[in-house]
């Protein structure tokens, strides 16, 4: 019975399960491992508030765009942000152009 997943901190495979939550010995953490709902996966912006489709975020530091020269800076207002799988980025508009922010640069 090694059936158990492998920590999304560190992939540690020393996890185990203890009734409710499985839990990673090596750096600390609980996940509920529920495949039918990834609830645990709630995008955060850098104080630690969910984030939803829709929102209106500021960025808090200047940011490169990758792949072209522009920049956004510090303190623009980002409207109806749209969540993605990947539960660190965001998707946005910006001057019409689509790109993806990292959530932890930006505040709700
Ligand atoms: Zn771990």
């Amino acid at each position: 019975m090694s059936e158990f997943p492998t920590c999304p901190i560190c992939n540690s495979e020393n996890t185990y399960f203890d009734g409710t939550l499985y839990i990673c010995p090596d750096c600390g953490c609980e996940w509920n491992n529920d495949n039918s709902a990834d609830n645990d996966q709630t995008p955060k912006d850098s104080n630690g508030a969910e984030l939803a489709d829709g929102d209106s975020v500021t960025v808090i530091k200047d940011l490169k765009v990758k792949g072209s020269s522009m920049v956004i800076k510090r303190g623009t207002k980002v409207k109806s942000i749209r969540l993605t799988d990947n539960p660190e980025e965001v998707d946005c508009k910006i001057d019409g152009s689509s790109i993806v922010l990292k959530t932890c640069f930006l505040k709700k």
